[in-house]
């Protein structure tokens, strides 16, 4: 079994968090907690996995094969699960040897790695690409890159629920709508699924424009039946992907030491400052309850500060 045990039920906590500039908008924000969910599997990589995992014992397979860089979150919740739950992982990577803190869990967690280099892994779409991974691994499942897809943004609809059992705790009767950071949009695609229009949800994009969120968003909304996804996205990649500027850096220090959540700056640092600039810009009005996301990711972040 690849799945979880029944018993294991991640809790993702929900918290009120406060902020000066939230305040002087009179914008409640609380924050679900995916980078709590667990000591060893951590963020929305996890949720992403869920419906994988199903599939592959589903195919009797007694293990999965996935890729990713060096830094990869999903690679790292996926060699976790594998780690805690008991079932073979084999991680193809993009480049050339290196040690990262990633790489070093990776090979911990018993997760077995090839590298690509570039050009291998740039050919990973091409038709052939799995054939000669099927025959080497033929009892494993492959999951695709970053857990994407409709059974990715399945695994997301949960999260949900999450926050619908926690409302009462915060004292809100309801949420007026989602704000997430988004790579792919699976995760912010689940949230539409699984909202049906009650609430709306934003995307704050960690990605250039040219990525074809929207696109891989409606998509997978499509091919989940729903007819009118109520969503929404914004900029928020400050010039590319995995570009960091010192604004960005020292807000996340200040939004850290002010609330104690550590931030990392691809996704979700990037995805909080979006979100006060839009707060700053009136976007919402006054009294508006955002459920903000902490996507997790803080794994990755060793790779790109000194911090351990
Ligand atoms: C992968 C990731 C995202 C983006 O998730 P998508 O489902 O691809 O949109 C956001 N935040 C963190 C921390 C991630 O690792």
């Amino acid at each position: 079994m690849l799945s979880p045990p029944g018993n294991w039920l991640p809790q993702a906590p929900l918290n009120p968090l406060h902020l000066d500039w939230l305040t002087a908008a009179d914008i409640q924000v609380a924050i679900l907690r995916l980078d709590q969910i667990d000591p060893l599997i951590s963020g929305n990589k996890w949720f992403k996995l869920i419906e994988h995992l199903h599939a592959a014992d589903h195919a009797g397979a007694d293990g999965t094969i996935s890729l990713g860089g060096a830094h990869s979150n999903h690679l790292h919740a996926l060699a976790a699960a594998g780690k805690r739950f008991g079932f073979n992982t084999v991680g193809l990577l993009r480049g050339h040897p290196q040690d990262t803190p990633t790489v070093k869990d990776l090979q911990d967690f018993g997760m077995q790695l090839h590298w690509l280099g570039y050009a291998g892994y740039r050919a990973r779409h091409d038709p052939g690409f799995w054939l000669p991974w099927q025959a080497q691994y033929p009892t494993l499942q492959a999951v695709p890159e970053g857990g994407g897809g409709l059974r990715g943004a399945r695994g997301c609809m949960s999260l949900r629920d999450q926050v619908t059992e926690q409302l009462h705790g915060l004292g809100w009767s309801d949420y007026d709508g989602w704000w997430l950071a988004c790579g792919t949009g699976t995760t912010l695609a689940g949230l539409v699924l699984a909202e049906t229009g009650d609430h709306p949800v934003y995307g704050a994009l960690a990605v250039p424009d040219d990525h074809g969120v929207a696109q891989q968003v409606e998509s997978i909304v499509r091919e989940g039946g729903l007819a009118n996804p109520a969503y929404e996205l914004f900029d928020a990649c400050r010039g590319g992907f995995a570009k960091v500027d010192p604004l960005l850096l020292a807000f996340i220090e200040q939004t850290e030491q002010a609330s104690g959540i550590p931030l990392e700056p691809l996704y979700t640092g990037k995805a909080l400052l979006a979100l006060k600039q839009q707060v700053e810009i009136g976007t919402f009005a006054k009294g508006t309850r955002l459920i903000f996301i902490h996507t997790g990711g803080l794994q990755g972040r060793r790779g790109f500060t000194s911090s351990p």
